[in-house]
């Protein structure tokens, strides 16, 4: 696996926290987000689920940019898409990627589990910025993605050894997480789980839902991260991300 450098450094990604002086405070704050493990409050990732078979009743491209401006609203500079079914992605995910990325500065994450990109979204991930954008890719597809990293796409695996203790569960809190028909779970391992369930982006404000203190915030202690579950998952994500762009754990 490869991740080429980032020459030019923003402020919005939070690896770039680790070399940027002049970002003392956000440095404090993207290493809470890493490491503080039970404070509720600040958000930094927002995590999309989109249909990976296709059956979700489709939401309106507007309402997904809705939920992007509420999650930036509330703290939000990670977008993390999990692309479903490559033989016909959702057209939208491109207005949702450039949205976040040209409205809100967000570092956006396209995560394939498949060994093959679209072409839409292939020349989509090429068009974005590259240093606000990552591909994220499962260990045993890395080398079909080799000519998109030559292209000068940020390849990066989206779920990093999962027996490492480097790489264990960073736990929910700083993430909010919706799947492809608009429900909020405490993250993708729990998905479509009642006990994890937190609402619908149709029935109240991402604000209301992640201070809610009424509501599930973490995963059971009984959960252990999973190999298809947990393959994606923003905070990991940023965590393996970090430590392979500067040496950085907590
Ligand atoms: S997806 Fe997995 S690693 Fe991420 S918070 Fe949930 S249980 Fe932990």
């Amino acid at each position: 696996m490869n991740i080429s450098s980032n020459p030019a450094p923003d402020a919005s990604d939070p690896l770039e926290y680790f070399v940027l002086p002049r970002t003392v405070r956000r440095q404090v704050l993207a290493c809470s987000a890493l490491s503080d493990k039970k404070s509720a409050g600040d958000v930094f990732y927002l995590w999309i689920q989109l249909d990976p078979d296709g059956e979700s009743p489709a939401i309106a491209p507007d309402n997904w940019l809705n939920v992007i401006d509420e999650a930036a609203a509330i703290g939000a500079n990670w977008l993390v898409i999990t692309l479903g079914d490559q033989e016909r992605p959702p057209e939208h995910v491109d207005a949702m990627c450039h949205w976040a990325q040209d409205t809100h500065k967000m570092t956006v994450c396209l995560h394939s589990l498949e060994s093959k990109l679209h072409p839409m979204v292939e020349s989509l991930v090429v068009s974005l910025a590259q240093e606000l954008t990552y591909l994220l890719v499962e260990p045993k597809h890395t080398h079909a993605f080799e000519s998109l990293r030559e292209r000068g796409v940020r390849v990066g695996l989206a779920n990093p050894a999962p027996h490492d203790s480097d790489t264990a569960c960073e736990f929910p809190y700083k993430m909010v997480f919706v799947d492809a028909g608009g429900n909020l779970y405490t993250c993708g391992l729990v998905a479509g789980e009642q006990e994890f369930f937190l609402g619908s982006v149709f029935n109240g404000s991402l604000e209301q839902i992640t201070h809610n203190p009424q509501l599930p915030h973490s995963v059971a202690a009984s959960k252990e991260r999973t190999e298809d579950g947990c393959s994606g998952c923003p905070p990991l994500v940023a965590k393996y991300l970090c430590k392979e762009q500067h040496g950085v754990t907590d």
